[in-house]
């Protein structure tokens, strides 16, 4: 009888709804894979809007630390994250621990399996805006990671180049694509066998009927305290236009949804509604003329279904987009954000240059490279 290789154990960690969404790809073919023995570790720095992803994607977590609470510092939460992470790897004694992207919980989950000297696999490796404010606290968070890691997944060559830059070596760095194109096919590949998934956005479907819509998403944190003010406002101005319709899942962060109701409720064309689950999102990107977001993965999704997408952030760890014409960086001035949109809505040959379905991002086979690559590291 011929033995089978030892298993690799890995354990894949994740806490908020954008990680989850480009990670279940990678639990999904890892779990399919009897090469690996794997657990997965949600610190729920994100509660509902996390568990709303793992329901779709099937993923019943090993291990839940339940980390969320009201107005948690960032200090506060880091060190819990720090310790829970650190007595699961104890447990698990993983060969590998994977985080993704750049939140408190990816940070943390690398920075505790460098103090138990446990190989790290870092997806999404490499976005930079070079500003440690812009994302803040993200753009530091990745580059501690970006330290630690012994396995660079980068989306794309922008990114393994500004590893490059920082003198990680050659070898470690592998361009996979970005998994959120993985996951963003695969919903949209259920959505297709099974439409009720993503059919609860009808009435708003029927209510707009006739108007262009624009969706919107915003929660950034350095744009609390002002920038969330100008960006209701600029949307209250858009709204005056009786041919659009604005339809915005507020983030339940209380910062976000105190500013956008104060200024935006009652407005008969702009629908303030509950976060969407992930199908749902997906056919919001399929419905809409033009995203305006401040979100990093809507950046990327948006390219992909050919959908212009206005950020409103002063730079982006993402310019893959705005190199491909399909983003443009507006910021949060209400006078530019209104300028941008009304441009894009009557001039078909500027909406003709960005609407152009551009994939810089990924071919839908990060995650099984991913995979791969853990194999072959041993
Ligand atoms: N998203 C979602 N429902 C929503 C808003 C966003 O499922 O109501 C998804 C979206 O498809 C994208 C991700 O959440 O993949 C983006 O998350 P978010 O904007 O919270 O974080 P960021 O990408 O900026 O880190």
């Amino acid at each position: 009888m011929t033995e089978s290789p030892p298993r690799h154990t890995v354990l894949i960690v994740f806490g908020t709804r954008p990680e989850a969404i480009k990670m279940f790809p990678v639990v999904h073919a890892l779990r399919a894979d009897p090469r690996f023995r794997v657990r997965v570790c949600i610190s729920a720095q994100h509660r509902g809007l996390l568990d709303q992803v793992m329901a779709i994607a099937g993923i019943a977590a090993d291990h839940d630390l339940d980390l969320m609470r009201p107005d948690q510092t960032l200090d506060a939460l880091t060190a819990a994250l720090l310790t829970g992470l650190g007595q699961v790897m104890d447990l698990e004694k993983p060969d590998w621990v994977v985080v993704q992207g750049d939140t408190a919980t990816a940070m943390a989950g690398a920075l505790a399996a460098y103090y138990r000297k446990i190989r790290v696999a870092h997806v999404e490796a490499g976005l930079r805006s070079h500003n440690i404010y812009h994302p803040w606290p993200e753009e530091v968070n990745r580059k501690i990671i970006g330290t630690i890691a012994a396995l660079h997944c980068a989306p794309t060559e922008t990114a393994a180049a500004a590893l490059r830059t920082e003198n990680v070596a050659d070898e470690a760095i592998h361009v996979t694509g970005n998994t959120v194109i993985d996951a963003l096919q695969w919903v949209s590949a259920r959505i297709a066998a099974e439409p009720s998934l993503a059919s609860g956005l009808q009435p708003l479907a029927a209510r707009f009927a006739g108007r262009r819509i624009i969706g919107v998403t915003s929660h950034r944190r350095e744009n609390f305290g002002g920038g969330l003010e100008a960006i209701a406002r600029a949307i209250r101005t858009i709204a005056a236009r009786q041919d659009v319709a604005l339809i915005f899942p507020v983030h339940p962060n209380p910062n976000v949804r105190r500013v956008m109701e104060a200024e935006l409720a009652g407005l008969d064309n702009v629908a303030l509604i509950e976060p969407l689950d992930y199908p749902h999102f997906a056919r919001l990107l399929g419905m809409c003329e033009i995203m305006l977001t401040d979100s990093g993965g809507v950046q990327e999704e948006a390219p992909a279904l050919g959908k212009p997408v206005l950020v409103m952030r002063e730079t982006t760890e993402r310019p893959e987009g705005i190199a491909a014409g399909t983003a443009r960086l507006v910021g949060t001035d209400p006078a530019r954000i209104v300028t941008e949109i009304f441009t894009l809505l009557d001039d078909k040959a500027a909406y003709g240059a960005m609407a152009r379905a551009h994939n810089p991002f990924g071919d839908g086979r990060s995650a099984s490279r991913i995979m791969e690559l853990i194999a072959n590291a041993g």
